[in-house]
């Protein structure tokens, strides 16, 4: 395997410097305010601002970083919530990671790659339930190379079942190559997401043993610079909350963060926060487990600390946990999600020992959608930024001014539409459509009409697929 760095590699890690941070933090009310009114001018925090706030611990205070995450988050992204599924490929894997099931020295796992046949029933599953972008995860294995990644990509999108299409993928995949990552980038990806799982050295050493591909701490934090290098400036990082202390992960993220946007002019596109849950064979180390309360508050601190990233809450979390969080920046969740490989189209109890691990929320996307449309959030499919190339730094929204009212409300309200006609159960349609209606009425009278006009082809003369 080619173990080519990017140019200028450098570890920008520093561990006794984040650790000296944290423990050099101490509960500053002044400075905490100080900060939380600087995120709130829609300013991205210092890796120290952030620790200043990762040490607010009484309620008081805690209370206050929640009560501006939501404050925040509406500014931002308004009550739309993106939606999307996962679909796992291949599960074979070279890799030791102690917290997976899918690692080589689980004997018991059952290894399974998606032939031609199952990938298009399983696209189809998740065509016909409504869905219209797909992340696709795959262990680390020779036979998944970039080619095979990329073919599965263009084969995914020619799947059309019914009135369906899948018009986003991306990809959780090892790091490649920057001759990979053109590759996989050609076949027409959305995001190419990587998590470090912990930025803490020891203890990713620890994790993820020395003699395996994944044991490279280096390779694998510079993947999305070299990402970034190929052509992919649509990436997204992420660490797996459990494996060491949540603070020292959340400091490492917001360097990774803005390294990434210090070399390329753009952060991440979205960052993903998993907390580690039981899997088959995996013995969970409960040291560093983090309590439903530091969940929250360490989800809020990213809100503020990188007000434009996407921040991604998956379907490990219960539907309670999701709905709790979800308020305080969330911007996409997945839905009607199955981990084991061809789970979607499997009636019967799921198998474990085809899991990566277990999932909290095991709710149909019909029953997710109506529980978001209750909360009064704008579920959304919508993909048109990526298909448009509205990407990268000339384009985050709040280079643009105008670029929620302009794109993503009108959006969000075309791909509901669709979803509620072609898919919706006769609660989530007629609850969907009073949610609509509510939107459009909040929009400007000229942007109400050409959304309006929109809208009648799509109800009433079965158009699909418009956006703005
Ligand atoms: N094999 C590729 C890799 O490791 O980069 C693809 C990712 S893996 C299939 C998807 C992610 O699942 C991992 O990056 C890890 O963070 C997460 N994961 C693994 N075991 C987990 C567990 N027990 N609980 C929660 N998330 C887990
Ligand atoms: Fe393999 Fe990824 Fe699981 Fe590690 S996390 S064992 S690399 S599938």
């Amino acid at each position: 395997m080619n173990r080519q760095l990017s140019d200028n590699c450098v570890d920008f890690i520093n561990d006794d410097d984040i650790s000296k941070l944290i423990a050099s933090a101490s509960e500053d009310e002044v400075r905490v305010r100080e900060i939380i009114a600087k995120s709130m001018e829609k300013q991205p925090l210092t890796v120290e601002e952030t620790a200043v706030l990762l040490a607010a611990d009484s309620d008081e205070l805690v209370e206050e970083l929640f009560d501006a995450a939501r404050e925040l988050k509406k500014k931002v992204y308004g009550n739309r919530i993106v939606i999307f599924a996962p679909l796992y490929i291949g599960n074979k894997c070279i890799n030791d990671c102690t917290y997976c099931a899918f690692r080589r020295s689980m004997r018991s796992t059952v290894r399974k790659t998606l032939n031609d046949d199952e990938l298009f029933g399983q696209v189809a599953a998740l065509e016909d339930a409504g869905h219209k972008r797909l992340i696709l995860v795959f262990g680390e294995h020779p036979d998944y190379t970039p080619e095979y990644i990329a073919d599965t990509v263009k084969q995914v999108y020619k799947v059309k079942s019914g009135k369906g299409e899948i018009r986003r993928v991306n990809i959780n995949a090892a790091p490649m190559d920057s001759e990979g990552f053109k590759i996989v980038k050609d076949s027409g990806i959305g995001t190419y997401q990587i998590f470090q799982e912990t930025y803490h050295h020891d203890t990713y050493n620890v994790v993820h043993p020395a003699q395996t591909h994944k044991g490279d701490y280096l390779y694998r934090l510079d993947g999305l610079t070299r990402a970034y290098e190929a052509g992919c400036d649509d990436v997204g990082i992420g660490a797996l909350f459990g494996l060491y202390d949540w603070r020292f992960e959340v400091l490492g993220l917001v360097t990774h963060s803005w390294q990434l946007f210090n070399r390329f002019g753009c952060g991440p596109h979205t960052i993903s926060f998993p907390r580690i849950r039981p899997a088959h064979g995996v013995e969970l180390n409960d040291e560093y487990a983090v309590s439903d309360r530091d969940f929250k508050r360490l989800v809020a601190i990213l809100r503020l600390a990188v007000p434009y990233t996407g921040m991604i809450l998956t379907a490990r979390e219960t539907p309670e946990i999701r709905r709790e969080v979800m308020e305080f920046g969330v911007s996409q969740i997945d839905a009607g999600t199955r981990v084991e490989l061809a789970g979607y189209t499997n009636k019967d109890k799921q198998d474990e020992r085809k899991e990566q691990f277990q999932i909290g929320d095991l709710r149909s996307l019909d029953e997710i959608m109506l529980d978001l449309i209750q909360h009064d959030y704008m579920p959304s499919f919508c993909t048109s930024c990526y298909r448009q190339g509205r990407t990268g730094e000339q384009f985050m929204e709040f280079a643009v001014p105008g670029f929620i009212q302009n794109f993503c409300t009108p959006n969000a309200i075309f791909t509901m539409a669709e979803y509620l006609e072609d898919y919706a159960s006769d609660e989530t349609k007629s609850a969907g459509m009073v949610l609509l209606q509510g939107e459009i009425a909040k929009l400007p009278q000229d942007k109400r009409i050409v959304v309006e006009s929109q809208l009648k082809k799509i109800v009433n003369d079965g158009l699909r697929d418009i956006y703005m």
